[in-house]
């Protein structure tokens, strides 16, 4: 299981990986996983334009080959793009060349990028050690277990907002499970994290 704030512990057990970016300034990275979507990217792509955000957004190389139009139009809006395997491959059931091959199979369809998230988060320390050679590897440091079913939106949102920190990498997902809730919160969370005070940057 996950938790919604990653424990020291886990950093400092994994401290090749990226789960918060070190800065000076109050600002929170968010991120996508699993993009892109027809029913979802252009609708998260219209929040992030109207309050002036920038975001990262982790493709899957599958859909990303059947939805040109929507990778472009995340670059068009100058987010930046990660790596996130062409089939959404689990490390923990993957051989290390099986891996790395379903990362580069990703990169021949995806703009030029040196950002990769796990699948689910899952990657051997063997598997860090040879994707580590050609990527950053992005965790993260808040999850908003916005793909839990049923997830309350107050839930939801105190997951974020109660535990980001300046450098906090945050993660949503542009996938189907997340689509409701998103739909009904996403918006008022990026808000409510500035009324806080922090800006948005991208990885
Ligand atoms: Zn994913």
């Amino acid at each position: 299981m996950f938790f919604v704030k990653t424990p020291n512990l886990i950093r400092k057990m994994f401290p090749s990986l990226s789960w918060r970016v070190e800065t000076n300034k109050k600002e929170v990275f968010i991120s996508f996983d699993d993009s892109p979507t027809p029913k979802l990217t252009y609708w998260i792509l219209n929040i992030l334009s109207s309050l002036k955000i920038k975001a990262t957004f982790f493709c899957v190389g599958e859909s990303s080959k059947k939805y040109p139009e929507i990778i472009n139009e995340i670059q068009q809006k100058g987010h930046s793009i990660g790596n996130h395997s062409f089939s959404h491959k689990n490390g923990w059931f993957s051989s290390t060349n099986s891996y790395i091959e379903e990362i580069e199979k990703c990169s021949s369809v995806i703009p030029k990028t040196n950002l990769f998230r796990p699948p689910y988060g899952k990657i051997y320390p063997w598997q860090i050690r040879e994707v580590k050679k050609k990527y950053k590897i992005i965790m993260w440091d808040v999850l908003s277990y916005d793909f839990k079913k049923d997830i309350r939106s107050n839930i939801l949102q105190r997951n974020i907002l109660d535990n980001i920190e300046s450098g906090s990498i945050i993660v949503f997902h542009d996938n189907k499970k997340s689509e409701k809730i998103l739909k009904k919160n996403l918006e008022e969370i990026l808000k409510k994290i500035r009324e806080k005070g922090y800006s948005f940057s991208k990885l």
